[in-house]
C-alpha cells in the first residue's frame, strides 16, 4: 500500500518546475504564503491557502504522511512544499473529502508520484463523468483524468492504522454532496470535516452531487456529537483550526436560516420575495463576503427542502 516503487521525497517534488517558484514568490509578494500552516494537535496539521479554497489536512509521523485533500492541481506543488516544512516523510496516501477541484484537483500530480488515493464509492463514480460546480450559478469542469480517481473506495466506514493512531474515515450523511467523508484522528483527537463545515461562509449544498441542507443539520448533528471539549476540527474552508464550539456556533446559523425561511414561506411569501427581504442580512457580514456563494445562492435550496 506504500509507494516503495515511485517514493515521494518532498525535497525532490519541490525542484519538479520552476512554476512552483513563481507561485510561492507571487505569494510572498501578496504577502501570504500560498498555505498557512496550522499546528492542530497531536500528529495533525492543518494548511490554510490564501486563496480561501478547501483546506488540506495532514497525518504526519515516521509511518510518512496522510494527507486530506489535494487541493488544485496548479497548486498541488505549493501544498507539498509546505508539507515538507512540517515533515521529511513519504506522502503515502490521499483522502479526498469531496469531489469539488480544490479538494481532488492535486490528484494527478501525487497519483504520478505513487500516492494512494481514497475516498467514498460516490466520489469516484462522479469523477467519471463532467463535474459540477454549484458555486457563481454552476458551472462544468471536464471529468478529471483516469490516473487522478480514487484506487481504493469505500462504502460507509474504512480506517487507515499508521502514526500509532486510528484514523476513521466514515461517510457523512448528504449534507455538501451526497459523498462527503469525515475523517476523525482518534489519537490526535482532531475532526477534518470537509465541506460540511466551514467557518467563513454560508453553507454550499451541491443539490446536483446528493447534497442536503436538511442533512448539513444532521451531519453537523453527528460532529458535534463525536466531539469532546479538546476536539480540534479541520474546517473545509475558513481561517485556522476550530472546535466543538465552533460547530455549535455554525449549526445555530443552519438553523436560524431554516427557521427564518421557514417564517417567510408560512407568511405567504415566494422565493422571490425571501430573498428581497434578506433574511440574512444581520448575519452576512461574517458570511456573506465571498461572491461566489452568498445567502442569495443558499436560500433558494432551503426554500425548496422546506416545501418537499
Ligand atoms: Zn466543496
Amino acid at each position: 500500500m506504500t509507494c516503495h516503487f515511485l517514493p515521494l521525497k518532498l525535497s525532490h517534488f519541490i525542484l519538479v518546475t520552476t512554476l512552483v517558484l513563481t507561485s510561492i514568490a507571487d505569494a510572498q509578494q501578496s504577502g501570504r504564503p500560498p498555505f498557512q500552516h496550522y499546528y492542530v494537535q497531536g500528529n495533525v496539521h492543518m494548511f490554510e491557502p490564501a486563496n480561501t479554497n478547501g483546506n488540506p489536512g495532514a497525518l504526519v509521523g515516521d509511518d510518512g504522511i496522510l494527507l486530506i485533500d489535494s487541493h488544485f492541481d496548479f497548486s498541488v506543488e505549493d501544498l507539498v512544499a509546505s508539507l515538507g516544512e512540517v515533515s521529511d516523510q513519504e506522502i503515502n496516501f490521499v483522502v479526498n473529502t469531496h469531489v469539488h477541484p480544490d479538494h481532488i484537483g492535486g490528484n494527478n500530480k501525487l497519483a504520478a508520484y505513487g500516492v494512494t488515493i481514497l475516498a467514498h464509492d460516490s466520489v469516484r463514480l462522479q469523477m467519471l463523468e463532467d463535474i459540477r460546480i454549484p458555486r457563481r450559478g454552476g458551472s462544468y469542469i471536464p471529468a478529471p483524468d483516469p490516473a487522478a480517481r480514487p484506487v481504493i473506495t469505500y462504502s460507509e466506514a474504512i480506517s487507515f492504522h499508521l502514526n500509532g493512531e486510528e484514523v476513521r474515515v466514515f461517510l457523512a450523511p448528504p449534507a455538501h454532496t451526497g459523498g462527503d467523508s469525515f475523517v476523525y484522528f482518534m489519537g490526535s483527537d482532531v475532526l477534518h470535516l470537509g465541506d460540511v463545515f466551514r467557518t467563513n461562509m454560508y453553507p454550499i449544498i451541491d443539490k446536483h452531487n446528493g447534497g442536503s441542507f436538511h442533512g448539513m443539520i444532521e451531519a453537523m448533528g453527528l460532529a458535534i456529537g463525536m466531539a469532546g471539549p479538546n476536539t480540534k476540527v479541520i474546517p473545509g474552508h475558513g481561517a485556522g483550526p476550530s472546535d466543538r464550539e465552533g460547530m455549535i456556533i455554525y449549526q445555530q446559523l443552519l438553523f436560524t436560516m431554516r427557521d427564518r425561511v421557514k417564517a417567510l414561506i408560512e407568511e405567504g411569501m415566494s422565493v422571490e420575495d425571501i430573498i428581497a427581504a434578506e433574511p440574512m442580512a444581520d448575519h452576512d457580514e461574517r458570511y456573506g463576503g465571498i461572491p461566489s456563494w452568498t445567502s442569495v445562492d443558499v436560500i433558494p435550496i432551503i426554500y425548496e427542502e422546506l416545501l418537499e
